[in-house]
């Protein structure tokens, strides 16, 4: 058996077919099988959209080794005699609980959220109307923030190849289509997600995992560095867990654990982190100005990531874009506000939504050295304070243009977001740095998508990133811990789901190791 690679240019909506009969052509091939290594969409010139699509033939017709795969996680199973309690069931948590147990720990997964179905149900009551639910919200509840979300899996951290190849191929496993491990731009939507991740649990049970939901950590008992045992409620009921190592993935919306670590003594420092709003336009908007057409075969949805950056002010860029998408409420605390926003698999909504966001240093907005625990004050009040504006989770809102011109119109455009906006100068509620960087980063994008002005922007975008990180040691212990690791974005280590979910990974081998 041969084997080549080839880098194909095909049009938008190829087909199978398509791509067959082009490796037959190239090769001169008769027999022959292939596989889709990468493929992303180019548009840079709007009259030769394609996609870029590299694939790997093997054939006997063809000479030529097949390449050597490249290394995958080995996970050594033994009969180990120790407990490991995993806090937090998202990326992070649930893929370290995996992998522990697929090693042999005993390991048991505490959730304070709701398994998938209720937390759904729950979210689908507060957004007709109803009141919110703590342990069923777009931020708590089994699978974690990412369960409902646009199921972007890309990533910027580096050296997680391996990781990310053992992740991907659990998603697969679990029911995820095949082209998330060749696309440029993998997504799940939140339709697969909610279903992934039942699977993904019930692989953990089948390998004796125990998980154990609406379970909160209320505490940990330590012993000069080490954990003794966790105390955690349930219904009520307050219990211990004792366990050799403990493994706590709650993610950067859990304040009340967050400020229990710090008490404890574990370690943080603050970082840099952003904040903003989220950005609202018409989907065949940013079609029409990324692709010069409002519907293109074969492709869902336009993109976009824009970028600004002046002398002046802080550098402003737009995250989390979620094509033909929703905005959510996204709080995990009642009488807070906080917007995210998600798509479906089919990215077929309406809208196109993405975070614009300022990369800020608290230390400078504020003019004075930062604590971690003022960090966290300081996030949660603006989350209070822009709940206050409204009195409800309908949020503060205008039109970026009167954002740009600091100028009420007097008029808001249709959104997909489920609560409703009201009309506000949202730029005065922000701190005055953010605000007038926002407002540059703004008109500078109006200069790259053509009727970008004319979008909706609503606030409060804080969650992009935590703005507090643990201290670690090399073997990713947390520091003066001797079995205590933060994994996942909680620990400031990551953001998004493959960096998180991959972060919990390398602990586990850590564990392992
Ligand atoms: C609406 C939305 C859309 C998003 N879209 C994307 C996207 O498209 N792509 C992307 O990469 N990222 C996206 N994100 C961000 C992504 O979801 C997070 O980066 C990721 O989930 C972080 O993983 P984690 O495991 O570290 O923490 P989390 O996912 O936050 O999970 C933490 C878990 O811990 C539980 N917990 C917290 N405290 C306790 C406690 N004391 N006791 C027990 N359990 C506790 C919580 O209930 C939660 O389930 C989105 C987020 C939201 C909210």
């Amino acid at each position: 058996m041969g084997y080549k690679e080839l880098s194909l240019k095909l049009s938008p909506d190829f087909s199978p077919d398509e791509l067959r009969q082009t490796v037959a052509k190239i090769l001169h091939l008769s027999d022959f099988s292939y596989q889709i290594i990468t493929q992303s969409l180019d548009a840079r010139k709007k009259d030769s959209i394609h996609w870029l699509v590299r694939v790997g033939v093997t054939s006997k017709e063809l000479k030529g080794p097949a390449p050597t795969p490249a290394p995958t996680l080995s996970i050594p199973y033994k009969k180990r005699n120790q407990r490991v309690v995993v806090v937090g069931s998202g990326p992070a948590g649930l893929f370290s609980a995996l992998v522990l147990q697929q090693a042999g720990f005993a390991v048991t997964l505490i959730e304070r959220g709701k398994d998938v179905d209720a937390r759904a149900e729950s979210i689908a009551t507060f957004e007709n109307g109803g009141i919110f639910d703590p342990t069923g919200n777009y931020a708590f509840g089994e699978g974690g923030a990412g369960t409902f979300s646009d199921g972007k899996l890309t990533s910027r951290s580096k050296h997680i190849a391996k990781e990310r190849h053992y992740i991907l191929s659990r998603y697969i496993e679990a029911g995820a289509p095949d082209e998330i491990a060749y696309l440029a731009h993998p997504h799940l939507g939140s339709d697969h997600l909610r279903s992934i991740v039942k699977p993904l649990r019930q692989t953990f049970q089948t390998l004796g995992g125990d998980i154990q939901f609406e379970t909160e950590l209320k505490n940990l008992m330590i012993e000069g560095s080490t954990i003794m045992e966790a105390v955690i409620e349930n219904a009520s009921i307050t219990r211990t867990l004792k366990a050799d190592i403990f493994v706590l993935a709650t993610g950067h919306s859990a304040y009340e654990t967050y400020r229990l670590l710090i008490a404890l003594g574990v370690q943080f420092k603050t970082k840099h982190f952003a904040l903003g709003a989220r950005i609202e336009h018409p989907q065949t908007l940013i079609n029409e100005a990324q692709w010069g057409t409002p519907r293109l075969s074969g492709v869902l949805a336009a993109e976009y990531r824009l970028t600004s950056t002046t002398a002046r002010h802080l550098p402003v860029y737009t995250f989390c874009m979620c094509p033909g998408g929703t905005v959510v409420p996204a709080t995990a605390y009642p009488n807070q506000s906080s917007v995210n926003g998600m798509s479906l698999q089919a990215r077929d909504g309406h809208f196109a939504n993405a975070a614009c966001v300022a990369a800020i240093n608290l230390d400078s907005i504020l003019g004075t050295e930062t604590s971690p625990l003022a960090a966290l004050d300081w996030v949660e009040a603006l989350e209070r304070q822009f709940f206050e504006t409204t009195k409800s989770y309908a949020l503060p809102a205008c039109r970026i243009d009167d954002f740009i011109h600091q100028k009420l119109s007097g008029s808001l455009d249709s959104t997909s977001y489920p609560l409703g906006l009201e009309l506000t100068p949202l730029w005065t509620m922000f701190p005055e740095q953010v605000g007038t960087s926002i407002q540059a980063g703004l008109v500078d994008f109006s200069r790259k998508i053509k009727g970008f002005e004319t979008g909706t922007i609503m606030g409060l975008e804080s969650k992009t990133s935590a703005p507090i990180q643990s201290l670690r040691e090399d073997d990713l212990l947390c520091a003066g811990f001797k079995n205590l690791y933060l994994a996942g974005e909680g620990s400031g280590h990551s953001g998004g789901i493959m960096s998180s979910a991959a972060d919990g990974v390398k602990i586990a081998m850590r564990i392992i190791a």
